[in-house]
């Protein structure tokens, strides 16, 4: 690991400044990822600036019936709130499944957000790497992609975001609050993180001088009725093959509101917007649920390791949709 130098705010400003004092720094919150990604030397900021102790470690209902999440709370006390239990189940789900007990009370939620790729050639300094080294190639594309993505890829970069609550933060449709040097703004889940293009070391829509303040989630009937269903190698510690966060209201047989988003399959997590639009309306039956999985997947690809993923996604995402709606056997 490289030296670095350390310093721990106490408020947002400070935190700010810090940052700006200082070239090649970085919010340090957790540090379950960075800190990995430092002793491998695939980050060498020259000054970390600790914001876990911040005090944005509430989990409030808003005047307006929103649920504030402050950046630095942490992903247990997330996932074992009462009102993320209640109110929205898959949020909770899918911190449950993501990592250990252990690395989940260290774990932010503004960290949880910044988490990088776990792209083996990523890791590997001596891989062609696009995102660690733009312009190098990507060794990814030509060599074992099991893990690697099926949609909104690019000739750049292949990786998948490895994040579960983001998953469920993008069905949920989100805003991400952030604040930096020329003031505070909020951001649509959605466009928080970036697809790879030809800029695959651009994640996010964060600029590198902002902090993450806080996540928002509108109230939405939808969440109570919701569900994250998590594919992967072993029961634990090991990240999404595929993975799918849903929402749906129903009356009378037919659905009235729908949020999907999918995970370990693209760049960032994946709202299938299309597949929310054939389903409401719809009644509840598979052969909807296939046809609004087919649209999901429509334009999806796979490298070669990872074709089983397409078919893989599909079948999840039918079988979430029927656990939901209670119509599993209907045609
Ligand atoms: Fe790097 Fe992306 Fe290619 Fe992985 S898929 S080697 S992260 S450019």
């Amino acid at each position: 690991m490289k030296p670095f130098s350390y310093a721990r705010a106490a408020d947002a400003s400070t935190a700010i400044g810090l940052f700006a004092r200082h070239a090649d720094a970085k919010f340090l919150g957790g540090g379950t990822n960075l800190v990995d990604l430092m002793r491998e030397q695939i980050e060498t900021p020259a000054m970390l600036v600790d914001v876990s102790g911040l005090p944005f470690t509430q989990i409030e209902t808003l005047a307006n019936g929103s649920l504030s999440i402050g950046a630095a709370v942490r992903n247990t006390a997330l996932a074992t709130h009462p009102l993320v239990r209640e109110r929205y189940p898959v949020l909770s789900q899918a911190i449950l499944c993501g990592a250990s007990g252990q690395i989940r009370n260290m774990a932010t939620v503004g960290g949880n957000l910044m988490q990088r790729t776990r792209c083996p050639y990523f890791y590997d300094r001596s891989a062609n790497c696009n995102k660690r080294q733009p312009d190098s190639g990507c060794d990814a594309i030509e060599g074992f992609n099991r893990m690697h993505a099926i949609l909104g890829a690019s000739p750049s970069c292949i990786a998948t975001h490895p994040s579960d609550m983001c998953v469920a933060l993008s069905a949920l449709e989100a805003t991400v609050h952030v604040h930096g040097p020329l003031g505070t703004r909020a951001i649509p889940f959605d466009a928080f993180h970036r697809l790879p293009g030809t800029t695959p070391a651009i994640e996010t829509d964060l600029r590198a001088d902002e902090l993450i303040t806080a996540v928002e989630i509108p109230p939405l009937d939808a969440a109570a009725r919701s569900l994250y269903r998590k594919i992967r190698d072993r029961a634990s510690y090991a990240f999404a093959l595929v993975s799918v966060a849903a929402a749906v209201t129903m009356k009378d047989g037919a659905i009235t509101d729908a949020r999907i988003a999918l995970g370990g399959v693209a760049h960032k997590p994946w709202r299938a917007f299309e597949a929310e639009r054939i389903l409401v309306g719809a009644s509840a039956t598979t052969s909807a649920f296939r046809q609004a999985a087919e649209t999901a997947l429509t334009n999806a690809r796979g490298y070669g390791h990872n074709d089983f993923k397409i078919e893989l996604a599909r079948r999840t995402l039918v079988s979430v949709l029927s656990e939901l709606t209670g119509t599993r056997g209907a045609r």
